[in-house]
């Protein structure tokens, strides 16, 4: 059946840790042969029968995370949880059968549900988000993930106060939109924390106040945060995905209101931590997508990027083609990129 479809041409697709994740690192054995990629932006070719929100021409946004705004997940202002799309009951696999997706006769999964590394997917209108006609692909098609993902974390996870001191762990696009979402949301001092020097100088254009390295020091990480901050950060943000750096981020916490957010992914490993973390008044959360609904805030982020409050220029470090996408994951492997932008079909 082709109800409620939507059939788009995408133009510009961002890398994304997460395509790497399944790639190299969670490589689930149903999670194969799939079309990777979940960062994407495109224009609507055509629409099936029942499909009213969109029409050929439209720029569009396809969601990893729906909003069929009938579930009740979705009629709670609590959560971005929709119960409809692929994400219900698909984290550890990642790619769904329902796809239109085929190689020489034999069925190719949808990856995340969109599958951006592709002239053209089709998308469920409940996992789609038109856009303002006025935004540039190649650009906004980072707020697909990446950057939703770190800034809603900050601001809508978080929920960072004015005057807060912030601390964010791994600084990829996730890291780096959470510390742009900790300055946005007037964070006073914000420490950003990774293992390679070199992305220092970046995080300060995203509003970071300090850098440290964990290899610099002896001491456990959370220590020397404790040390600088008279006894932790107010709010931490893990965002490389590792159990080792979620428990860090937590003890970096000052006790009775800290607050440490999930946002990197992996569903490979339990984590752990002492119960005493929690018990003097740390909260341990975490988000997908930033904790955004996705057709709403989609639209936001992009406006936000039009009126120049959200920056999205500064984080592509190389343009490429979709025939360069094994050369894009490969510097992605090799931490020499923020986000590589492939160019996917001519806007
Ligand atoms: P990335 O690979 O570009 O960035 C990860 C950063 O972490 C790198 O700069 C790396 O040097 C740093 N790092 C590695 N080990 C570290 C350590 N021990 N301490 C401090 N820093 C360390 O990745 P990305 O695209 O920014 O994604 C980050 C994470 O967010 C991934 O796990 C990705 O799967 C996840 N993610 C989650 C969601 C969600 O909805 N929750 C959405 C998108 C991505
Ligand atoms: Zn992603």
């Amino acid at each position: 059946t082709f109800f409620s479809i939507v059939f788009g041409q995408i133009v510009a697709t961002g890398v994304c840790h997460t395509d790497l994740y399944h790639l190299f690192e969670s490589m689930h054995k149903d999670g194969f042969p799939a079309v990777l990629g979940h960062e994407g932006a495109g224009i609507v070719e055509s629409v099936g029968p029942g499909v009213t929100e969109f029409k050929t021409g439209d720029k569009v946004i396809p969601l990893f995370i729906s909003q069929c705004r009938e579930c009740r997940f979705c009629k709670s202002p609590k959560t971005n949880q929709c119960e409809k799309g692929w994400a219900a009951d698909r984290y550890d696999v990642m790619s769904v059968e329902d796809s239109r997706f085929t190689c020489k006769g034999k069925k190719v999964l949808q990856f995340m549900g969109t599958s951006t590394f592709s002239e053209y997917t089709v998308v469920n209108q409940m996992a789609v988000a038109k856009i303002d006609p006025a935004a540039p692909l190649n650009k906004v098609c980072l707020v697909g993930c990446g950057i939703s993902t770190g800034y809603g974390a900050a601001v809508n996870t978080a929920k960072v106060e004015p005057g807060s001191t912030c601390a964010v762990f791994g600084l990829g696009a996730v890291g780096l939109a959470a510390v742009m979402g900790c300055k946005a949301a007037g964070a006073k001092r914000i420490i950003a924390v990774d293992i390679n020097p070199e992305k220092a100088e970046k995080a300060k254009v995203f509003g970071a106040t300090d850098f440290v390295n964990p290899k610099d020091h002896s001491k456990p990480i959370s220590q020397v945060l404790s040390e600088m901050t008279d006894g932790g950060v107010d709010f931490s943000l893990e965002c490389v995905g590792s159990v080792a750096v979620m428990r860090s981020a937590l003890e970096s916490c000052v006790k009775g209101w800290g607050v440490s957010v999930i946002v990197g992914w992996t569903h490979l490993e339990d984590f752990s931590a002492r119960p005493l973390q929690l018990i003097a008044g740390r909260t341990w959360k975490g988000s997908v997508f930033g904790g955004f609904k996705s057709k709403d805030g989609v639209p936001q982020m992009v406006k936000g990027y039009l009126d120049k409050k959200v920056k999205l220029d500064e984080f592509i470090t190389h343009n490429m083609t979709l025939a360069q996408v094994n050369d894009a994951i490969e510097l992605m492997k090799q931490g020499k990129c923020i986000r590589t932008v492939l160019s996917v079909s001519p806007q």
